[in-house]
């Protein structure tokens, strides 16, 4: 593949890297080293022109809005939650695929006024009740958000939900269904423009090994 500019590429550590990485490496884009053992933060690749940068998943849409990178890939959740002001979203990378649900007892009250609800999520909580015209009292948690129903800290939760099996093993169920979530590529928008023709070859790239024409 023919790169005219330098790019930059936000990732997570985790799932999203390990799911990617194929992706990139049909385009041509492979880590030099093993990054789930370094402690190095940005990494080359083989591509001279392309480099790495291994964030938080919550820290890649600010990186690409920001312009510390041209383009990054972030899970639906975490762009839901930052908004993406700043940001294209050009691809749905179809991985790291759960469901955004209200989670909770089984027999618990969904209606009413004044729900506690326990998430990481909170801009999507409160939009997603607000929208059926719920006012609720929103709680941040950071993770572990099964715990909070057990000591009565809130009524609901909202949360990923892969195969429901966190939610099992600890007495509670998937309630509603939020949102489909998946990973999306993120361009910065100037970066779109001034460095088009290297983000496009590198969008088609991406798009041809996930399947999509
Ligand atoms: P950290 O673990 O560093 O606090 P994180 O929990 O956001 O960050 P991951 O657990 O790797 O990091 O999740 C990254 C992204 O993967 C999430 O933003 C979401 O889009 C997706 N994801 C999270 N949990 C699941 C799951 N159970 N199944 C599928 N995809 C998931
Ligand atoms: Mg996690």
């Amino acid at each position: 593949m023919n790169f005219d500019s330098p790019i930059t590429i936000a990732l997570s550590k985790g799932r999203i890297f390990k799911q990617t990485l194929p992706l990139l490496a049909h385009a041509g884009i492979e880590p030099v080293g093993d990054p789930e053992t370094s402690r190095k933060l940005i990494l080359d690749t083989s591509h001279s022109q392309v480099k790495l940068v291994l964030i938080r998943a919550t820290d890649v849409p600010t990186y690409v809005q920001w312009g510390a990178a041209d383009l990054g890939v972030a899970g639906k959740d975490v762009l839901m939650e930052h908004g993406g002001e700043g940001l294209y979203e050009p691809l749905d990378l179809r991985i790291a695929r759960c469901q955004m649900m209200v989670a909770g007892f089984k027999d618990a009250e969904l209606s009413g006024n004044r729900l506690r609800i326990a998430t990481k999520y909170v801009n999507s909580a409160k939009h997603y009740f607000a929208a059926r015209g719920q006012q609720v009292d929103l709680i941040k948690l950071y993770g572990s958000m099964e715990l909070a129903p057990l000591v009565g800290l809130a009524d609901l939760i909202v949360d990923l939900v892969e195969s429901g099996n966190t939610l099992k093993a600890n007495g509670l169920v998937p309630l509603e269904h939020i949102a489909d979530i998946s990973s999306r590529v993120v361009v910065n928008k100037a970066s779109w423009k001034m460095k088009h023709a290297t983000v496009t070859s590198l969008l088609d790239a991406l798009r041809e090994a996930v399947g999509e024409d």
